[in-house]
C-alpha cells in the first residue's frame, strides 16, 4: 500500500509518499508560503528536485500535490486510487489520545479543541486534515499525535507543582513533544540490542532545531524534557529552554513588553541564536566558534551542558540506562555536540569512542561507545514519517479486516 504523510503548518504543508510494501520513500516535498507572496511547492523524487507554483489555501495545496504526483510526465503514481491512506501529524493530543487513531469528525473536533494547548500547531494540523477530507473523501485518514508516546509518563513526571485545582481545571501539565521520533528510535534501538521493545531502558536525545530528551523504561516514555509547550527543556535553536518564570516578569517590566511578547522572544529569539548572535543553526554557530567567536562558543557550551543535565537526571530516574541515543539534525551530524554532552561521564558508565564518534558513514545506525562503556551510545537516524506511515498502515489494515 502507498501512504501519503502530511505535516501541515500554518503556512506550509510537508508531504511524503511512501510505498509500504518495502517502506521506501517515493516522493516528498513542501508547499511553502501558503497564502503568502510567491508560494512554491517543491517536489523531490529519484534524486531530482523540481519547483512548482504554490497554493493560496491548504485545500489548493493538497490538490496541487496530488496533481503533481499523478502527472503523466513528472508523476510517480498513475491515479489517486493508488494512495491507500493518509497519515497526519498532529502536535497536541493532550491527555485524550494515547495512540494514533482513525480520523472521524470527533477526532477533528478534539484536535481543534486542543488548540488552546498548542495554538500555533493544532489549528493548522486540523486545516490539513479538513483539506484532505474534501479532496480525497473516500481515503481513510489517520492522526499521529506528537504527544501520544509521552502519555505513559507517571503523575510525578508530568505534574507541575501548581495548585491541583488549576491542573484539573485547565489541564496544565507536561505533555512533551517529538513523541514519534522518540518512539521510532526506541524501536530501532530494541532491534540493534536484540531485545523486545518492552525491555528497552534508554535515554533518547532528539537534537534538532527543537530538541527534547526522553527517559525510556520498558520501551515507554517515563519523562521528557519538553513541557506544556516545547519551550521547556534544553537549550534549542531559538528557544531558551528551562528558565526561572520570574525572568518573564523581569523582561516584561524592563523591556516594556507584554507576556505574549516575552514568550515570543523566549521561543524565537533566544537559544543558540540569542546567545551567539550568529544564527539558530548549529552548523553556523559551530563555524563561528571555530573562528574564535566567544559568544558562539558559549552558546554551544550552554546547549551541551543543558543536554548533559537532562541525561544525568534521567540516569538517576532510570537507575542507569542500557543506552543513550542521539538523533535529529544535531544528534545525527554533530560529533562535537555528542562529545561535549557525554564527556566526563565515565563514573556513570558512559565512555565515548572518540574515533568512532568522528568517523562513520552518516545516515545509518552506529554504535559510538567504547567497548568498556557500560552504557552503549548510539546514533540512530530518525524517520518520523516512516513511523507515521507504519501507524497509518496498521490502523488501515485492521479496518480492512474488520469490514
Ligand atoms: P528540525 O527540528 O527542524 O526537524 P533538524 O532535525 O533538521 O531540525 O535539525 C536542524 C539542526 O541540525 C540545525 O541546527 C542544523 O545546523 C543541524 N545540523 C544539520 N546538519 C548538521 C551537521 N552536519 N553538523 C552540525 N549540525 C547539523
Amino acid at each position: 500500500m502507498k501512504i501519503l504523510i502530511i505535516n501541515a503548518g500554518s503556512s506550509s504543508l510537508k508531504y511524503q509518499l511512501l510505498d509500504m510494501t518495502n517502506e521506501k520513500l517515493i516522493a516528498k516535498g513542501n508547499c511553502e508560503k501558503i497564502g503568502l507572496n510567491d508560494p512554491i511547492i517543491s517536489y523531490k523524487h529519484d534524486g531530482k528536485e523540481e519547483i512548482f507554483e504554490g497554493a493560496k489555501t491548504h485545500e489548493e495545496a493538497i490538490k496541487k500535490i496530488l496533481n503533481i504526483l499523478v502527472d503523466k510526465d513528472k508523476g510517480v503514481i498513475k491515479s489517486f486510487d493508488e494512495i491507500g491512506a493518509i497519515g497526519h501529524r498532529v502536535v497536541m493530543g493532550g491527555w485524550l489520545y494515547r495512540e494514533s487513531v482513525l480520523i472521524d469528525e470527533k477526532v477533528i473536533k478534539d484536535v481543534e479543541a486542543l488548540s488552546d494547548l498548542a495554538p500555533l500547531h493544532n489549528p493548522a494540523n486540523a486545516m490539513g486534515i479538513r483539506a484532505c477530507e474534501k479532496v480525497m473523501p473516500n481515503t481513510p485518514q489517520v492522526v499521529i499525535f506528537d504527544t501520544a508516546f509521552h502519555t505513559t509518563m507517571p503523575e510525578e513526571a508530568y505534574m507541575y507543582a501548581i495548585k491541583y485545582e488549576d491542573y484539573e481545571k485547565f489541564h496544565i501539565r507536561k505533555y512533551g513533544a517529538h513523541g514519534t521520533s522518540h518512539r521510532y528510535v526506541t524501536q530501532e534501538l530494541a532491534k540493534v540490542l536484540g531485545k523486545d521493545v518492552s525491555e528497552v531502558k534508554a535515554i533518547t536525545c532528539h537534537l534538532g532545531n527543537g530538541s527534547s530528551i526522553t527517559a525510556i523504561r520498558n520501551g515507554q516514555s517515563v519523562d521528557t524534557s519538553m513541557g506544556l509547550t516545547p519551550l521547556q527543556g534544553v537549550v534549542m535553536g531559538t528557544r531558551s529552554g528551562d528558565i526561572d518564570p520570574t525572568v518573564v516578569q523581569f523582561l516584561c517590566s524592563h523591556k516594556n513588553q507584554t507576556v505574549d511578547g516575552v514568550l515570543n522572544y523566549l521561543n524565537k529569539e533566544c537559544g543558540l541564536l540569542g546567545v551567539s548572535g550568529v544564527s539558530s543553526d548549529h552548523r553556523e554557530v559551530t563555524k563561528a566558534a571555530e573562528k574564535g567567536n566567544k559568544r558562539a562558543e558559549l552558546a554551544l557550551d550552554l546547549l551541551a551542558y543543558s543536554v548533559k543535565k537532562y541525561v544525568g537526571m534521567y540516569m538517576a530516574i532510570l537507575n542507569g540506562a542500557d543506552a543513550i541515543v542521539f538523533t535529529g539534525g544535531i544528534g545525527e551530524n554533530s560529533a562535537e555536540a555528542r562529545e561535549q554532552i557525554v564527556e566526563n561521564m565515565e563514573n556513570l558508565g558512559v565512555i565515548l569512542d572518540k574515533e568512532k564518534n568522528n568517523n562513520f558513514k552518516r545516515g545509518q545506525i552506529e554504535l559510538i561507545s567504547a567497548p568498556n562503556s557500560k552504557v552503549k551510545i548510539y546514533v540512530i537516524p530518525t524517520d518520523e514519517e516512516l513511523m507515521m506511515a507504519r501507524d497509518t498502515l496498521n490502523i488501515v489494515k485492521n479496518l480492512k479486516k474488520s469490514k
